[in-house]
Parts: C-alpha cells; sequence; structure tokens
C-alpha cells in the first residue's frame, strides 16, 4: 500500500524538515541522521521533583537542536513537529513501569493574546497528539488564563516567575474534579512555576494524582546556581545528568 494521496500532497507542499537543523527531509521522518545521532535525551531514570506532581517526565534536554526545533514548532505550528515531540513523550510515558491509568488529560493554556497572535497553543497541540498516543481524553478550559500579558521567558528569577505564574492562572468557575488522575502537558518545562501553579489549581478543583508531561527540561548548567529550580536534586550534578 502506497501512503494515502493526501500525505503525498501534503509532503509535496511542505516537505519535512529535520526537527533539530532545518535540513530538507526526503521522506516523512523527523531527524536528518547527523541529529538523530546526537539527539539529546534525558536519561529515562531521571525524574524532576516538583511538588505537587507525583511525577515528572521530559524526555529531552532543551538544548542546542532541540531548542531551535522547539521554537519553529511554537512559532510555525506544522503538526509534524507536534507528532514527532508527542511520539517520544509518549514513548517515554509508555515504558514506565506503573504508569497509572490517567481519566484526563490536559494542558497549560495558552496566554489569550498568544493564541491570538499564533493562531494554536503549541502545549494543546502536543496534548491532542499525545490523546491518541495513550488514549485518553484531552480535556480543554480546567485551567484559567488571568490574561496576563508579561511573559515566564521574560523573566530569569525563579521567585520573579512563582510571583508571574500566580497572576497568570486562576481556577475556572464551575470546573470540579473527584479526584480523577491527571495528566498535564507543557511544551518546556524551565522553572517548573507554572506547571506548579497549574497543578496547584487542578488540585483545588478536585484533581487527584497529578503527573506533568513536557517535551524538554531546561539543562541543570544553565542556571545561575541562586535560580537553580528546586527539582534538581542532589547528586544530579555529580552523575552528569542534566
Ligand atoms: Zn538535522
Amino acid at each position: 500500500m502506497g501512503e494515502p494521496l493526501r500525505e503525498t500532497l501534503l509532503r509535496l507542499l511542505f516537505p519535512h524538515r529535520c526537527f533539530c537543523c532545518a535540513a530538507l527531509l526526503p521522506d516523512n521522518g523527523y531527524l536528518c541522521p547527523a541529529c538523530a545521532a546526537a539527539l539529546p535525551r534525558i536519561q529515562p531514570d531521571f525524574f524532576p521533583k516538583l511538588p505537587p506532581f507525583a511525577r515528572v517526565v521530559t524526555p529531552l534536554y532543551y538544548k542546542a537542536g532541540v531548542r531551535d526545533g522547539i521554537h519553529r514548532f511554537k512559532y510555525d505550528g506544522r503538526s509534524y513537529y507536534a507528532a514527532f515531540l508527542a511520539g517520544l513523550m509518549a514513548e517515554r510515558l509508555l515504558e514506565l513501569p506503573g504508569l497509572p491509568q490517567f481519566d484526563l488529560l490536559t494542558y497549560v493554556p495558552p496566554a489569550p493574546h498568544k493564541l491570538r497572535e499564533r493562531g494554536f497553543c503549541p502545549a494543546g497541540m502536543l496534548a491532542r497528539q499525545l490523546s491518541g498516543r495513550l488514549g485518553l481524553k484531552v480535556r480543554d478550559g480546567l485551567i484559567g488564563h488571568t490574561g496576563n500579558r508579561v511573559a515566564q521567558m521574560t523573566l530569569s528569577g525563579r521567585s520573579d516567575r512563582e510571583e508571574n505564574a500566580r497572576k497568570s492562572f486562576a481556577g475556572v468557575r464551575g470546573v470540579h474534579l473527584h479526584g480523577e488522575r491527571v495528566l498535564l502537558v507543557d511544551d518546556v518545562l524551565t522553572t517548573g512555576s507554572t506547571a506548579q501553579r497549574c497543578a496547584h489549581l487542578l488540585a483545588r478543583a478536585g484533581a487527584g494524582e497529578i503527573w506533568l508531561v513536557t517535551a524538554a527540561a531546561v539543562p541543570y548548567q544553565e542556571w545561575e546556581t541562586s535560580d537553580r529550580p528546586p527539582f534538581y536534586e542532589k547528586g544530579v550534578e555529580r552523575d552528569g545528568i542534566l
């Protein structure tokens, strides 16, 4: 069986480019051979500690080509970028022993002005791609965005980011959960302030166990000591992880 006509047309109109280096690819792949060999994967047994999440799962370091690729994904939401990242996220989740049976999948909501500018929500797109792979429904609208326009990426200090996260996300009236196990999706784990704020709101709405899955996490070495997020445990640096 050949590929469906629609796929062939899409591929001719929008040829795939390597996620990391943007080189044109001859097929429907996601990486050129060099970038595939050098993909900065996080060790499968490293889980950032970030309460109140029961567990945080993330397959890639946010550096070099991955950082460039995620940037292109966020500003040019080609679905194959989301498919690539969600594939790695799902793979990492599904290989975990004792993965809970989640009740729902949701995502960090976008700032309304970002959604207008981009026309799509990167975290939402990842959630939809994960939905099929994990057999879980995506629930929109469980967490509210206040419309705060200060982007987390413009703030470097952890306390500034925590305060900004508090100002940016709020509970949604009428959302009542009843102990559901929730998988929260975001694109990049930076200080974790945004995800933590969202998790607190989900917990306050009645969620049970909450997990976080992101496509990538900022490496340990990128942080000034004073701003280093608390989820980097002792021993992580010694072992050369992150
Ligand atoms: Zn490449």
